[in-house]
């Protein structure tokens, strides 16, 4: 059963008119016409944040700050004092490392696993090899292994888990495979090790990467007991630019901020001895911030209500009811994961291709062709109409793993304005692409052919 209308929904968007088939959304997802009008209609009362006594300014402070309320219920967080904004997952991810930086002790360690994009992995590589030991200090950083179908290995992870784990980082869900790790076990897991923490807690920190998982659950950060969850949302339809971090307030009290200059500060609260931080979230909005960009992204979540439901949130700042957002983010998994099923249906009806990862899975389809180079088959599936993506997705570490050579795949992904039309135009493509691969690729009479040492086509 079809669980959304995607006849309404895809009239938000542009895209359809133009004729194309998404199909490469683990990305980015397209923005629908009513957000970029947004921005226009902000227009008339642009100006600053925090930085006027002008109606304008007191205007789009109220809907700037309202947008935090609305991430703040989105992910049923107590309030806007445990949400921050930067640019991206990654910055928020490089947030926490460098607010964390000066807590880490000699004899430390990170856990994080083998199933990372490369911004939960890649800052904690800095942090425990480039950035520590040039602070005398000794922090490891230790990876847990995934098994043969791309899911986390929960026992492996427990046991580099130890009294001295500060903290442990892990995927919502893979970007290559589309395994969602168990939050609760690896919750119970960080749990279990017992680290002292500065705040009185004794039990390691836990961060989860939700850039893959927010697209298609409602995340509620309470019952997850999470204490820092990122997320981008120009995975989730609103314009590039602003993702969030998600902390538990007393966090966010203690830590350091991560970048330092104006409305950071409390009103007047500079001296040449002291400074005074902001209250929060203030205290993490170093800057101007992407002011526009957060009212759009908050207004991204409401219209999702509207587009998935006969609801009215969009344009209000009104409170977003749980139930609401849960029934809507389960009818946007049931879509995509229909969508993702009928994908992989299709594609195992092809001869030498193979699949990553287990049978259910986020709404991303990661596979290689034995004798064709995932890039020549993105460029492929572009000449025939279908968006794909070639390369590792920066999940290079567990493309390397799989002794990938080179190390990509290609993926398919997709969003709940997708529909089975465009999951078989994509499959189909696949097919057609390896058919004219044999097609070409059979001894033409009177001509010899050319294959490499490997005995593989190039
Ligand atoms: N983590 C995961 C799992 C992702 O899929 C992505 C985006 N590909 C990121 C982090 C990074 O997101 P961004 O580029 O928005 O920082």
């Amino acid at each position: 059963m079809n669980s959304l209308d995607t006849t309404r929904i895809r009239s938000y968007f542009d895209f359809p008119a133009a004729g194309r088939v998404v199909t490469n959304n683990a990305a980015s997802t397209q923005p629908p016409r009513e957000l970029i009008g947004l921005l226009q209609r902000c227009a008339p009362w642009y100006e600053n944040v925090h930085r006027g006594q002008s109606t304008a300014s007191r205007r789009t402070t109220a809907m700037y700050e309202a947008s935090f309320d609305t991430i703040a219920a989105w992910l049923n967080a107590p309030g806007r004092g445990c949400i921050a904004t930067y640019r991206n997952t990654t910055e928020a991810i490089n947030a926490v490392m460098y607010s964390l930086l000066t807590d880490f002790r000699d004899g430390d360690n990170v856990v994080t696993t083998m199933l990372e994009h490369n911004s939960n992995y890649v800052p904690w590589h800095a942090l425990c090899r480039e950035i520590l030991p040039r602070l005398g200090r000794r922090v490891e950083l230790r990876l847990a292994r995934f098994d043969a179908t791309g899911r986390l290995d929960l026992d492996h992870l427990a046991s580099l888990v130890d009294k001295r784990t500060k903290l442990v980082c892990c995927t919502g869900a893979s970007n290559f495979f589309g395994t969602k790790p168990d939050l609760s076990k690896i919750r119970a897991i960080a749990d279990a090790g017992g680290y002292p923490q500065p705040t009185g807690e004794r039990r390691a920190l836990l961060l989860v990467d939700a850039a893959q998982l927010a697209p298609t659950s409602a995340l509620d950060v309470q019952a997850l007991d999470v204490d820092y969850l990122a997320f981008s949302f120009h995975k989730m339809l609103a314009p590039f630019g602003v993702g969030v971090l998600y902390a538990k307030r007393h966090l966010l009290d203690h830590a350091l901020p991560f970048l330092y200059g104006g409305d950071m500060i409390a009103d007047g609260g500079v001296t040449t001895e002291t400074v005074a931080w902001n209250d929060l979230p203030w205290k993490y909005t170093a800057g101007t911030p992407n002011i526009l960009g957060v009212i759009a992204s908050a207004q991204a979540l409401r219209l999702l209500l509207d587009m998935v439901m006969p609801t009215a949130f969009f344009g209000g700042s009104g409170p977003l009811p749980r139930v609401a957002i849960e029934e809507v983010m389960a009818r946007v998994g049931r879509h995509t994961a229909n969508l993702t099923a009928r994908c992989m249906a299709g594609l195992s009806e092809i001869k030498n291709l193979r699949v990553y990862g287990p049978e259910h899975r986020t709404p991303l389809v990661s596979f290689t062709i034995d004798g064709i180079s995932p890039f020549a088959i993105a460029e492929a599936l572009d000449r025939r109409g279908i968006e794909a993506r070639a390369g590792c997705h920066c999940a290079t570490l567990a493309h390397r793993a799989l002794g990938l050579d080179p190390p990509a795949t290609c993926r398919l992904s997709f969003a709940l304005y997708n529909t089975p039309d465009d999951v078989d135009l994509a499959t189909d493509a696949v097919r057609e692409t390896v058919a004219g691969r044999r097609r070409a690729g059979r001894p033409r009479p009177g001509r010899a052919q050319v294959s490499t040492a490997a005995g593989r086509p190039t």
